[in-house]
């Protein structure tokens, strides 16, 4: 019997999408509201009480949502979380859950026609589940069979780099760690991660500019800076607790400019919902300066502003640029500096789609600053020159000698909990050759030394047959990936593919030709092992180290932790090696090894009994940066020629989303409901090209001589500059090509795809 063929895609949306103005305030009573709803629904009112009381306390449950820190000092009793924290856990929480029974009844050709929305619906899965080859249907495995059917697969392989090991960013350090151990004993460095997808461009030019690929302030640096310059974020829905940091320093007189093409309502206005008065609508106004700029002219607008710098530097010498911090601790002034001056200004300001006269004062507003921090997510990181323009970033805080030192810096702002912790704990397809070293002679082993697969290239590795084992620690790898259809044939092509999981989404119906789903412990659910109740551990966006325990009774007994879902999969595939069971029986022992292998993990165990937890090291931070010195970058204005009838487009996430989970339909801040095949479009772009609000389009790029199109999108009007374009991540993700990255990082270029656009007749 042959397997039926599975959509790669979500089925379309029938009716019209529901339109209001864009909101300029977040949060609020309506976010308060929201939160109650969504967790009494999902959990009960008992159930959630106890979960959302620890939500991000000392000694409670972190946040699975992004990776945003927690104060250090007091926190909320009333709630230390967002909304999008409470739907993360009502998403994770869920007292719903499907077993073998459903998956009888259920094909996977069945299931494909659900949205990504009701797949999430669904509930938490109840017990280990296999595909067989030829089947349609999922049915019951014990785990024992399921190991063994990975065990078997790998020893299979004749060469070990013919398996994938994938992470998402919510696996503890503790998994982490350990996996990346099995990979490599096993024999590979094939451990691409979601950072590829999105803050890889960070990682790599703060990492060459600076000397560490993470951002370097706190979050006490808010309470001291003169200035916050945020680009490409929209931290109201992403990171929404950033606004009461931002509210923090507002409070404190410092400026914010935001740069970014659409104006999102959460750096607009913020009513704290922590405070009695923002639940009455009192309203913080939070950006004073908004930079409506072109998408991907961010690396314009930081010339722009350093070139009226040094204009402004020549006439007061000393004034503008700290010279002393120039001279004494950074390298490649003089280069960086020749190609300012070579820049013109009012081309800079064409580029951008800005009149001069804002650049003025947003560069009028930084000259004044003393300290200022700037901020980016990955309206930044997912373009071709992305590593340029976060070099361009330093190079601004360079010239005004703004890190390094209290209330100046950088803050790349993670998605994904634990993204930052898990390529700590050596989630790497390029790890370095000190941390080798230390696996060596901890575990007294050689580790593979060839550098591995990356997101991309694992993605055509399993395209062209090489890569035959694909494995999925936690995510949604089918959804979160460019290029849809052909992401969808490479998985297809795997003998194996597992998904270590906690909920049903598309990657366990797009699989190989056998395929298992591994229940796993959610964050929230208490993890007993032989030594007693655990905690673990996670790394937030600011490098602080702390503990997470969960609370609630696992909804099924057949689940299994992630440590001792990897230990399984090692004793399988490596040999019965008791080891892996002394670690799982008790996590202090895991992170005792981590303490062997990871410099600034010293005395782990102890100091992780720090309700605050504990930060990592960072040169940035403390100023000494690659052997005391700084480096400026010469980069290059990157330029978008396009037809007339050409846009460029960005993908975005709604606010009823975390990355590819759905959460319902509605991005209530843009005002946009019951829908989310959408296109935003500039009302003047609409009427050159005779389209209506709610007129059906599909969506075409060509790269390559290859048209990639995406169909019955509803067109609506949207502030949003001339010539760009918005649409919803993962429905739009089938136009981004996968040869598409960003140079150096190799991040998808998923903000930055010329698109055009046909209607559809009738
Ligand atoms: S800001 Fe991020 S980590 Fe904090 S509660 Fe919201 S989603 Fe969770």
């Amino acid at each position: 019997m042959e397997r039926k063929p599975v959509p790669y895609r979500a089925p379309d949306e029938e009716g019209l999408v529901k339109l209001s103005r864009p909101k300029t305030k977040a949060a609020g009573l309506a976010s308060v509201v929201k939160a109650g709803k969504v967790v009494s629904k999902s959990l009960g009112w008992t159930r959630g009480a106890k979960t959302m009381f620890s939500l991000n306390q000392k000694g409670g449950v972190d946040c699975p949502g992004c990776a945003w820190p927690d104060p250090d000092d007091e926190r909320s009793k009333l709630g230390e979380y967002c909304e999008n924290g409470a739907k993360a856990i009502a998403e994770e929480a869920t007292k719903k859950s499907i077993g073998a029974g459903f998956f009888q009844k259920n094909s996977i050709q069945d299931l494909s026609m659900l949205s990504d929305y009701q797949l999430s619906q669904l509930g938490r899965l109840r017990e280990p589940l296999v595909l067989p080859a030829h089947s349609n249907n999922y049915q019951s495995i014990s785990w024992e069979d399921a190991f063994a059917i990975i065990g078997h697969q790998l020893k299979e392989l004749s060469d070990p780099n013919q398996a994938v090991f994938y992470t998402s960013g919510r696996t503890s350090n503790e998994a982490a760690f350990l996996y990346q151990l099995l990979a490599r004993q096993y024999g590979t460095n094939n451990l691409p991660d979601c950072s590829n997808m999105c803050h890889e461009s960070s990682g790599v030019a703060l990492a060459e500019t600076l000397g560490i690929g993470k951002g370097s302030v706190s979050l006490e640096d808010f309470n001291e800076t003169d200035l916050i310059l945020i680009m490409g974020q929209n931290p109201g829905t992403n990171h929404p607790r950033m606004l009461t940091a931002l509210e923090k320093a507002k409070s404190r007189d410092a400026t914010i400019i935001t740069a970014n093409p659409i104006p999102e309502a959460g750096l607009l206005g913020f009513r704290n919902p922590q405070k009695i008065k923002g639940l009455l609508g009192a309203t913080t106004s939070l950006t004073d300066l908004y930079v409506p700029l072109n998408i991907n002219s961010d690396l314009a607008l930081l010339k722009a502003i350093m070139h009226l710098m040094h204009m402004e530097d020549q006439k007061k010498p000393g004034k503008v640029f700290d010279m002393n911090f120039i001279k004494s601790r950074t390298e490649g002034f003089d280069d960086f500096l020749d190609s300012l001056k070579a820049q013109n200004f009012a081309q800079l300001c064409r580029t951008c789609g800005l009149e001069e006269e804002l650049v003025i004062q947003v560069a009028k507003e930084i000259m004044a600053a003393k300290k200022m921090i700037v901020c980016w997510a990955m309206g930044l990181t997912q373009h071709r020159n992305a590593v340029e323009t976060i070099k361009e970033i330093v190079n601004l805080l360079l010239v005004k000698g703004s890190i390094g030192k209290p209330g100046a810096g950088s803050c790349p702002v993670r998605g994904h909990s634990n993204v930052q912790g898990d390529r700590t704990m050596g989630i790497w397809e390029q790890p370095p050759e000190w941390f080798l070293s230390n696996l060596s002679q901890t575990f007294n082993f050689q580790p593979p030394r060839e550098i591995g697969f990356n997101t991309i290239e694992a993605i055509k590795a399993m395209h062209r047959g090489y890569a035959k084992v694909f494995i999925a620690m936690g995510g949604n790898f089918h959804s979160a990936t460019p290029d849809t259809d052909f992401t969808s044939e490479a998985l297809q092509k795997c003998e194996l593919t597992v998904q270590i999981s906690t909920k049903l989404n598309r990657s366990h119906l797009v699989t190989g030709k056998t395929a298992l789903i591994l229940p796993c412990l959610a964050r929230t659910d208490k993890d007993y092992q032989d030594s007693g109740l655990q905690q673990v551990s996670v790394e937030n966006s600011m490098g602080i180290v702390h503990a997470t325990r969960g609370v609630l009774d696992p909804i099924s007994p057949h689940l299994k932790s992630e440590p001792a879902i990897v230990a399984g999969m090692a004793k399988a595939t490596l040999g019965n090696d008791n080891r892996w069971d002394q670690w799982v029986a008790d996590y202090d022992a895991i992170r005792d090894l981590i303490q062997q292998v990871v410099p600034g993990f010293e005395q782990y165990n102890q100091r992780l009994a720090d309700p605050s937890g504990f930060y990592l090291p960072n040169v940035a931070r403390e100023g000494t940066f690659l052997k005391g010195k700084a480096h400026f970058t010469v980069t290059s204005v990157p330029h978008h020629p396009k037809n007339s009838d050409e846009y460029i487009m960005m993908t975005i996430r709604s606010h009823d989303q975390f990355n590819t989970t759905i959460y319902g339909l509605d991005d209530r801040y843009r005002g946009i409901k019951k829908g989310r095949r959408v296109l935003m479009m500039n009302e003047g772009d609409m009427r050159k090209a005779e389209l209506h609000p709610q007129d059906k389009v599909n969506i075409h790029s060509t790269y390559d001589g290859k048209t990639r199109s995406v169909y019955n999108f509803k067109v609506i009007p949207y502030p949003i500059p001339l010539g760009n374009v918005a649409g919803y991540f993962p429905e739009t993700n089938p136009l981004v090509p996968v040869d598409l990255v960003a140079e150096k990082s190799h991040t998808p270029v998923s903000k930055s795809i010329k698109v055009t656009v046909s209607k559809v007749q009738g």
